[in-house]
């Protein structure tokens, strides 16, 4: 075998991206050697089950599904916990990790996106928390032992899901977004103004149009000032504002970034030898931080990697809103889509259809009863990447 032949496939990141590409991998190939890298334990789990595994009773350990060693064995991957890759060097095909090197015959990306952060005044700044893996959910589930006031920055849904949770595990929830509704621009007014008023129906204060001036603590917990002067007192504040995928590796290493790290429609980087996907990458021009494009992704990838050249197509990719109190599918029309919206109430359920100039469906948002249209109207929507 050829010197280059007998040089791993690396990836980078143990997440759903990261394990959903290995396995798609092994299905097609059993021999080329794997190797896997992750800044953090490597265990496998379900990340969107850390905005509703509160009221579920999860603790972080029952989050895990399968440890690093499990998923080793069931890979036939040679996996690196706490292993936090510092460069890339396209030209050697080499990547350095606690002091180590690694050479790599193709090398993919799996990296995820960061907790935004704002920069916010105050004393208290710092003690904000984010939840975005299971070691900030450990972290989170501390902070909050016994406290009752909780107040979360961000309405879209990731807030709102853990707002949800939260009120159902008996703590006081305040969010404060800075849209006039929650869920911004996923949503048309009228169905964000239906998840607020679900909310507020289990509890949830709502703290709209206005931003956080300033964090500070106070003799009981945190006191948040908002920027009408308004202050909430908390034993704990989430910020759940938003995620950036994670480019400074691929920057560093002169790969083309923009948003995401840019890749073609075959998951191909600016280097050949690169791939990227998952909450990192920009596919053909596409954030997506989602599970449903993820999967699309690693199984191309998967085959790409095997031999066998296989772009990506993404379908209509409905994203089920985890707010139990309210139920809610979203599909968002595409960020540049010319249309309008149409709302019908009928009883307990919302829909609001999104419709183009020609009067063909191009999104939509379904809550209570309406979610039951789902899959009927899925079927008449536009694919996302064709
Ligand atoms: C609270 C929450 C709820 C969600 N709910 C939903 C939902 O209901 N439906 C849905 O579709 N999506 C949901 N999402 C989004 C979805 O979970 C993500 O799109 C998906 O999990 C991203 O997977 P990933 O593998 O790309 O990234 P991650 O899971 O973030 O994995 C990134 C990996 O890269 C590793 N890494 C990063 N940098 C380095 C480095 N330098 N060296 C080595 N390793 C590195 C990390 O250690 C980690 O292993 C949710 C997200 C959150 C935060």
């Amino acid at each position: 075998m050829a010197a280059a032949q007998m040089k791993p496939i690396v990836i980078i990141g143990t997440g759903l991206a990261g394990y959903t590409v290995a396995r798609e991998f092994r299905k097609l190939d059993q021999e080329t050697q794997l190797v896997m890298l992750s800044a953090d334990d490597a265990g496998y789990y379900s990340k969107p089950m850390l905005s509703n595994a509160l009221a579920q009773g999860k603790t972080p350990d029952a989050l895990l599904l399968s440890s690093a060693e499990q998923m080793a064995s069931q890979l036939r991957a040679d996996i690196h916990a706490y292993a936090a890759v510092s460069s890339i060097d396209p030209e050697t095909q080499r990547i350095r990790f606690n002091g180590a090197e690694v050479e790599y015959q193709h090398l993919v990306l799996a990296l995820g996106a960061d907790p935004f952060r704002l920069p916010l005044q105050g004393d208290a700044a710092e003690s904000v928390l984010s939840v975005n893996d299971r070691a900030d959910y450990a972290r989170f589930r501390s902070a909050i032992e016994g406290k009752d006031r909780i107040v979360i920055l961000g309405g879209g849904l990731i807030g709102c899901e853990f707002a949800n949770d939260l009120a159902a595990s008996g703590y006081q929830v305040s969010v404060i977004d800075i849209g006039t509704h929650p869920l911004g621009r996923l949503v048309p007014e009228e169905i964000g103004m239906v998840m607020r008023d679900t909310l507020a129906t289990i509890g949830i204060d709502w703290y709209l149009g206005l931003s956080v001036a300033q964090v500070d603590h106070a003799t009981d917990g945190i006191r948040v000032t908002l920027s009408n002067g308004i202050t909430l007192e908390a034993d704990a504040v989430l910020s759940a504002i938003g995620l950036r995928p994670r480019i400074a590796l691929a920057t560093a290493a002169g790969l083309t970034v923009n948003r995401g790290i840019v890749t073609d429609q075959y998951l191909t980087t600016s280097s050949a030898r690169i791939s990227a996907l998952g909450d990192c990458a920009e596919v053909s021009g596409l954030v997506l931080p989602f599970v449903m494009p993820l999967m699309q992704a690693a199984r191309s990838l998967a085959k790409t990697l095997s031999g066998n050249p296989t772009p990506v197509h993404y379908p209509a990719m409905p994203v089920v809103v985890k707010t139990p109190a309210c139920p809610l599918v979203i599909s968002p029309p595409a960020a540049n889509a010319e249309g309008t919206w149409h709302i019908e109430t009928s009883g307990a359920g919302t829909q609001a259809l999104f419709s183009g100039v020609d009067g063909a469906l191009l999104g939509y948002a379904l809550t209570g009863t309406a979610t039951a249209h789902k899959q009927r109207l899925t079927k008449d929507l536009p694919v996302v990447l064709a």
